[in-house]
């Protein structure tokens, strides 16, 4: 069978590589011409720990290619997956014209039976539009099914995710759809979860809704702690040792990012209202991780009073360690809010100051990038931490200590253990604990 793999963002270059690994012959394309031609000469346009060496190794097999020529890549597979962006649009709801745009591509290159398989996440229902676009624009009788298949890998550990799933979920709703892609996962047949194809559009919305409540609803705890004289970490720990409740996503700090879950969340929000559901328990949740950021400013004037002209070395930029991906990233609205007070910033981030140069572009004096978190705190007033890259955790705090004019550090990932920080006589923040 030859699979075609849609959209060559982050979830389309794992699953191209991904599904070649498992064996299949892949094309991956994309509209996009430029990134097609880099991506086939080697250059791969994201940072994802091991994607290189995969696309590399199975591109020299020959069961790997790239193609912008979508109406002969949607012509000669007979599975596609769709992983296209479906980002937000104001209201929150999802913007859907990428899916569509794919749905018309496939049903003008109907040639033979096809598999559609939804990977990019989508609104509970929307098999039934691409099932009516397809079915609206086809030229031929030709039969095709759709399944939704979501995507749960984490960037930063893209690749190991797509090869040690915790469960494969496949939504379906005929029996061929089902043995294809039964077949195609068949390596990891005791982790298939086969359900109808509106469950596993929404297994997805509800999975990571449900990761950035319990991100919100720790931040919410830890303000309490900040009140009070409860360490939010061993509160978290305590709870998180209890099974039912379990300790990840328990982690106190400056709030989810990402290009899913702050889209997520608002998108099953939208969906719920306007099925009539009231979700105010959502908004909520994600109105606590917009807060974050005024907790965090709260915290800066607290350690420097006022920010006009003060120099804070911004370390961490991406809205998660390893990774280049700074989309809705919590360090943007820190850094405008900064800015707009007149902070001086010097920023560093182990991958992702690239992209931060593209929304704040270097001013020298003002926004300054460096290649060092030691050259980023040289003469500065304080470090404001806000990835927690494992670089970053493992700093010199002595030769740190050495490098800023004020010995402050604001740790908006709780990175640091507050006891060995003042013991080395810093002035130290961090989130819910003293
Ligand atoms: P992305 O923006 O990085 O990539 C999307 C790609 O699709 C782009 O390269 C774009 O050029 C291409 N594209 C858009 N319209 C096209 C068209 N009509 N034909 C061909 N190519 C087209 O997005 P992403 O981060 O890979 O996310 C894709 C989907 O997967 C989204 O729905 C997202 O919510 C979901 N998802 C993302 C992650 C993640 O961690 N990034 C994880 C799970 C699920």
């Amino acid at each position: 069978m030859k699979i075609a793999v849609i959209g060559t963002g982050y979830v389309g270059l794992v699953t191209a590589a991904g599904l070649a690994e498992l064996g299949h012959r892949v094309i991956g394309a994309d509209k996009d011409v430029e990134k097609i031609a880099r991506i086939s000469s080697g250059i791969i346009p994201i940072y994802e720990p091991g994607l290189n060496e995969l696309l590399a190794a199975h591109h020299r097999k020959g069961r790997l290619s790239f193609s912008a020529d979508l109406d002969a890549v949607a012509q000669e597979a007979d599975v596609i997956f769709v992983c296209v962006g479906t980002p937000q649009h104001d209201d929150g709801s999802a913007d859907m014209s990428q899916i569509e745009e794919v749905s018309r591509l496939i049903a003008d290159n109907l040639n033979r039976y096809k598999l559609v398989v939804e990977k990019s996440t989508v609104p509970v229902k929307t098999s039934h539009w691409i099932k009516r676009t397809i079915g609206l624009y086809k030229k031929t009788d030709t039969p095709f099914d759709i399944a939704s298949n979501p995507e749960f890998l984490r960037e930063g550990s893209a690749v190991s995710d797509f090869l040690n799933p915790d469960r494969i979920i496949v939504g379906v709703e005929s029996d061929k759809a089902r043995d294809i892609l039964c077949g195609i996962y068949g390596r990891f047949k005791d982790r298939l979860v086969v359900t109808n194809i509106d469950t596993a559009e929404l297994i997805k919305h509800a999975s990571n809704s449900f990761l950035a409540l319990k991100i919100s609803y720790i931040n919410l705890i830890s303000n309490i702690c900040e009140k009070t004289d409860a360490n939010v970490e061993q509160v978290a720990e305590g709870m998180g040792l209890d099974p039912r409740i379990g300790g990840r996503f328990l982690k106190a700090g400056i709030g989810y990012g990402g290009s899913c879950f702050p889209k997520d969340i608002k998108a099953l929000v939208k969906i719920g209202e306007d099925l009539g559901v009231e979700m105010s328990l959502l908004k909520e949740a994600d109105r606590i991780n917009f807060d974050r950021v005024r907790v965090v400013m709260e915290k800066v004037r607290k350690a420097l009073w006022i920010l006009k002209d003060k120099q804070i070395a911004v370390l961490g930029l991406a809205f998660k360690p390893e990774t280049d991906d700074i989309r809705e990233a919590p360090s943007i609205n820190v850094i405008r809010e900064l800015l707009r007070e007149g902070a001086r910033l010097r920023l560093y981030d182990p991958q992702a100051a690239d992209n931060m140069k593209l929304l704040f572009p270097p001013e020298p004096g003002r926004v300054d990038y460096f290649t060092s978190p030691y050259a980023a705190a040289e003469g500065a007033n304080s470090v404001l931490l806000l990835t927690e890259w494992e670089e970053l955790a493992g700093l010199d705090l002595v030769k740190l200590k050495e490098t800023l004019a004020n010995p402050i550090v604001i740790d908006g990932r709780n990175i640091f253990s507050p006891e060995a920080l003042k013991k080395l006589g810093f002035e130290y923040y961090s989130i819910g604990r003293k």
